[in-house]
């Protein structure tokens, strides 16, 4: 049989996208590989976000065929995703041992352009066109042998594309216009995995509060996004639904009230800030300002008691001053985040911000991004540290990926815990007492463990 190895760069979606392409090729009979060395097939699924992503991509491409090509001249090289979008037939020239380009609207197309390369009907491919429908075609989830992580928790695609047009973000040229998948297509692919076995489901999209805007109405108050939910909260057998990335404007008193409604909507969310400064902001083109996304905080602690809190910033915005800056950190103190994502800025290609004036000199990138990454520990640190001698629920994922000697579970509101557990605990709610932190981890005393 012949095996793919899929390297996935970037965000979840991505990881989403690039099971959709495995599950696809195992039902044409490849077999997955854990690594390049011997594959037959080498797939890169790309990030365009920032530069250093797509360098990334690009390095290893190069080492991949000048070592692999020597021992298999028949081996297949492609890149797909983000990066492969924005490139496209360019990607060709600067490499040329590559033999596919997929763009982000056709993975679907994957397993019949390698068996057209392998058979000898076309030598090089690039298809990076649009296709209409194409965000009901990442439905499909690899089968992973048993106890593998990865069966108890799953990704759900529900759209595609991004209209929002934020001034930094390459996105809405790499994703294309939002098209959403029906509330029906989802609720059947979220109940199959529930009959594999999932019990935890994180609904996914460039922004998932979009989800469905112009295509379901409005219902007694209820966005499609909180219609999905309420649809999806329905399925016997699912314990926890979590999203992820919603746009801060997009949480509606509705999304706020499905909080406090819905028990298996774990109390954690996700809202990108980006800055703290309103100038900033606005020159962003984010929709909000720092008033609002404070009270927007209050509003989900209070439906929420206890929600766990994350977000991404982005320092070294061109014209970002010291002031503005000095804005983010102060926000970052009153929001008390339980962690942050934190981007230096980087330029990308055909972004108004990329031909914005007074761009930051990266020395001065890098000095905000260690005073923010500082700041955000430390009020971390503390937030975690008020967890030891709590007893939380852990959804147990599978062994540690570090240390597989220990188990892995999550807690509602998103923190690992990891514990000395077995093969047993796979899958199962449970209550453990927490005796002591890590970065960013939760540690729990297996003698106190407390099967619910
Ligand atoms: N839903 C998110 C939002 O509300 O903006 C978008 C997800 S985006 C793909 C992931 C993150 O990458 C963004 O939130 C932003 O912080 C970061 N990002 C996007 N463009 C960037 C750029 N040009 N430079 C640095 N970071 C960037």
């Amino acid at each position: 049989m012949p095996s793919v190895f899929i390297k996935t760069y970037g965000c979840q979606m991505n990881e989403r996208d690039s099971g959709a392409v495995a599950a696809q090729l195992q039902a044409r009979g490849f077999t997955l590989a854990e690594s390049e060395k011997g594959a037959d097939v080498v797939l890169l699924n790309t990030c365009s976000v920032r530069d250093a992503a797509e360098q990334k991509a690009i390095g290893k491409m190069q080492n991949i065929s000048a070592s692999l090509r020597k021992e298999n001249p028949k081996v297949i090289l492609g890149f797909m995703g983000c990066m492969a979008q924005s490139r496209g037939e360019q990607l060709l020239k600067q490499l040329p041992a590559i033999d596919l380009v997929v763009g982000t609207q056709k993975f679907h197309r994957t397993a019949d352009y390698l068996q057209e390369i392998a058979t000898g009907g076309r030598r090089k491919i690039v298809d990076v066109s649009e296709e209409a429908g194409s965000q009901s075609e990442i439905r499909d989830h690899p089968v992973s042998p048993g106890s593998q992580p990865g069966t108890v928790t799953a990704f759900v695609s529900i759209m595609q594309g991004c209209n929002q047009h934020c001034t930094f973000c390459i996105v809405p040229f790499t994703r294309g216009e939002e098209r959403s998948r029906t509330i029906e297509e989802i609720v059947l692919e979220c109940r199959q995995l529930v009959g594999r076995g999932v019990r935890e489901i994180t609904l996914l999209g460039q922004i998932v509060t979009s989800f469905g805007r112009r295509d379901i109405p409005v219902r007694d108050t209820r966005s499609a996004f909180v219609q999905l939910l309420d649809a999806i909260h329905e399925i016997e057998g699912l314990q926890r639904i979590r999203f992820t990335s919603p746009h801060p404007k997009g949480y509606g008193d509705d999304l706020v009230d499905a909080y406090g409604r819905l028990p298996k909507l774990c109390e954690s969310a996700h809202i990108p800030l980006q800055s703290g400064s309103n100038q900033l902001l606005k020159r962003m083109h984010r929709g909000y300002t720092r008033e609002r996304f404070l009270a927007l905080v209050e509003k989900l602690r209070l439906a929420r008691p206890g929600i766990g809190l994350t977000t991404d910033i982005i320092v070294g915005f061109p014209g970002e001053t010291a002031e503005d800056f000095e804005q983010t950190l102060s926000l970052a103190d009153e929001a008390r985040f339980d962690n942050a994502y934190i981007f230096k800025y980087s330029q990308r290609k055909d972004t108004p911000a990329a031909s914005m004036p007074d761009q930051v000199p990266l020395e001065i990138r890098e000095e905000r991004n260690a005073t923010l990454l500082q700041r955000i520990n430390s009020i971390a640190a503390e937030k975690y540290q008020n967890f030891v001698g709590q007893t939380v629920e852990i959804l147990v994922e599978g062994p540690s990926k570090k240390n597989t000697a220990r188990f892995m579970g999550r807690t509602r509101c998103n923190k690992i815990v990891l514990f000395d557990g077995s093969s047993r605990h796979l899958g199962q709610l449970m209550n453990l007492k927490i005796e002591r932190t890590g970065s960013f981890t939760l540690y729990g005393d297996p003698a106190i463990i407390n099967l619910s």
